[in-house]
């Protein structure tokens, strides 16, 4: 099947033309998914089904193998979040699963430091080892949402959810490039070896890792123009409009069209130091507070016409639900002030679990931070 050779956001816009190819397409990505899940357990939906019913979601490694396809990344690791509260649940569910029980050689329980807990939001976490030499962990939030300790990962390339609905990655432009912000300030943090490894096989993968955006030149590069449009447009941006263009970004990496000076592209003398903000146009400040489904992130369903958006509200499933906003947890400095401005992060916050749901009675009439969420969310990238 040629569909599950192709990237995620090709795949995305070839299932649009029509109903056959949305449904080869719908396949494949589920396909993918089960696939992956196959090498950890003999029957993937039923866990899925088991991690479901307990409001879980699949991040990690695998996660990221997911949205990188055709990749050869095949990690050897699977790891679920779970809310604090649904965590003994969870656990037990995996545990006295009679296909999963057959195949686990030892498990683990193994609480964490207050210290961990704190700067990586994880209580405890189950670790298994399979027969089949695989390890699959199930951590426990230090809060209500099951997707904060995705806010605290090693770098932005861990950023990413998978459900049995859909899946999200927080930074596509990156990640989907195979580029990541390094959450530095975490890992300044006591960490495990397993972060190390972690980060040595995403460069092994071709990844760069860096702290500032700055770092690779086509981000610098865009600084003058994404200033001046932020000035001609302020409030009236569109936050599609502006993913768009932040997807544009990756796939122009090799070629000289962004930044070019051309009748399109204002020019502007560069001023901006290095550092300088581009959270205009969504191109990865990691001081600029973050959500999935806003307009930098990309937020699929495995199969949007049998409702799948509606499906998630209805079961408070990522995105919706017991979500979390965050801002990268870096010591990168931002001189625009994103580290202050924002609408819901006040200043030093890194992290903020939040409930994220649609108004049945139409568009939130509350607070200006209230209205934003609901419109990036109305126009969050899906299909
Ligand atoms: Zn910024």
């Amino acid at each position: 099947m040629f569909a599950d050779e192709m990237d995620i956001l090709s795949l995305s816009r070839w299932r649009c033309t029509c109903r056959a190819n949305y449904q080869h397409a719908s396949s494949s990505l589920q396909r993918t998914f089960t696939n992956r899940l196959q090498a950890f357990v003999p029957y993937p939906h039923q866990l899925i089904d088991i991690v479901e019913q307990h409001g879980g979601i699949f991040g990690g490694e695998v996660a990221l193998s997911f949205l990188l396809r055709h990749d050869p990344y095949r990690p050897s690791t699977l790891e679920m979040y779970t809310s604090h509260y649904q965590f003994d649940n969870l656990r037990a569910a995996i545990l006295n699963d009679p296909q999963i029980r057959a195949r686990i050689d030892k498990w683990a329980l193994r609480p964490k430091t207050q210290l961990y807990a704190l700067s990586r939001l994880v209580s405890s976490s189950l670790e298994i080892r399979m027969t089949n030499g695989r390890t699959v962990y199930v951590h426990q939030s230090y809060n209500c949402s099951p997707s904060a300790p995705l806010t605290r990962a090693p770098c932005t390339a861990l950023s990413n959810f998978v459900t049995g609905y859909g899946f999200g990655c927080s930074h596509p432009t990156l990640t989907l490039a195979r580029r990541a912000l390094l959450a530095d300030r975490t890992l300044q943090f006591p960490e495990s070896a397993r972060d190390r490894r972690v980060l040595d096989r995403l460069l092994a993968h071709g990844f760069e890792l860096a702290v500032s955006p700055a770092t690779w030149p086509e981000y610098r590069d865009r600084r003058s123009v994404d200033v001046e449009m932020k000035d001609a447009d302020d409030d009236t941006r569109d936050v599609a409009v502006a993913a768009d263009n932040a997807y544009d970004a990756p796939r122009n990496r090799d070629d000289n069209t962004v930044g070019e000076d051309n009748d399109m592209t204002p020019h502007l003398e560069t001023t901006q130091s290095p550092e300088e903000c581009l959270r205009y146009t969504w191109l990865q400040c990691p001081s600029q507070g973050r959500f999935f489904g806003d307009g930098g992130s990309f937020v699929g369903y495995f199969d949007p016409l049998d409702r799948g958006e509606e499906r998630c509200m209805k079961a408070n499933v990522a995105p919706y639900g017991s979500m979390a906003v965050w801002r990268v947890p870096s010591t990168f400095d931002c001189d625009a002030g994103c580290g202050d401005v924002d609408e819901v992060l006040e200043t030093g916050v890194t992290s903020v679990p939040v409930l994220f749901f649609k108004d049945p009675f139409g568009e939130l009439k509350g607070l200006e931070c209230d209205r934003m969420i609901a419109s990036a969310r109305r126009r969050a990238l899906s299909f």
